[in-house]
């Protein structure tokens, strides 16, 4: 038997920041938190912690990837601009621009839902109420 308290200890901000940036769990670094691309599991395998950690949490996420891509197309825009100023090709400029949104946002969306929860993780540490019931019995038997 293991205390739950190993898997609600604060973690360091950068340690935090890398773990997201691999897709990884920010709180334990343990991978499988993912189902797939773009869909979280509900708790992570590896140290049990709820991936919503409360009604609405992954508005931020939503908030990231939205700055992430208008970054991304704000730079696309700007270097089209200046490499092809001033015949500038409008219908192919839109293009580009339309598909590099398209593919940021869908590329960076993972990334941004580990990223916000590292953030979240960084203000508020995990507590055991976040932790997944299932995986509580499994380890500690509670
Ligand atoms: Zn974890």
């Amino acid at each position: 038997m293991i205390s739950t308290a190993v898997h609600t200890l604060p973690v360091r901000r950068p340690a935090l920041l890398g773990r997201a940036l691999r897709r990884r769990c920010p709180q334990c670094g343990g991978k499988g938190f993912f189902s797939s691309w773009f869909k979280l599991n509900d708790h992570c395998p590896t140290c049990g912690i709820a991936s919503e950690r409360e009604d609405g949490h992954f508005v931020g996420a939503v908030g990231f990837n939205t700055i992430f891509s208008f970054g991304a197309l704000l730079i696309t825009l700007l270097v089209g601009t200046w490499a092809t100023y001033p015949h500038i090709p409008v219908v192919a400029m839109l293009a580009v621009c339309f598909g590099t949104a398209i593919v940021v946002h869908m590329l960076f969306w993972p990334f941004s839902q580990t990223l916000w929860m590292a953030f979240d993780l960084g203000w508020r540490p995990a507590t055991e109420e976040e932790l997944d019931p299932a995986y509580l019995a499994r380890t500690v038997g509670v």
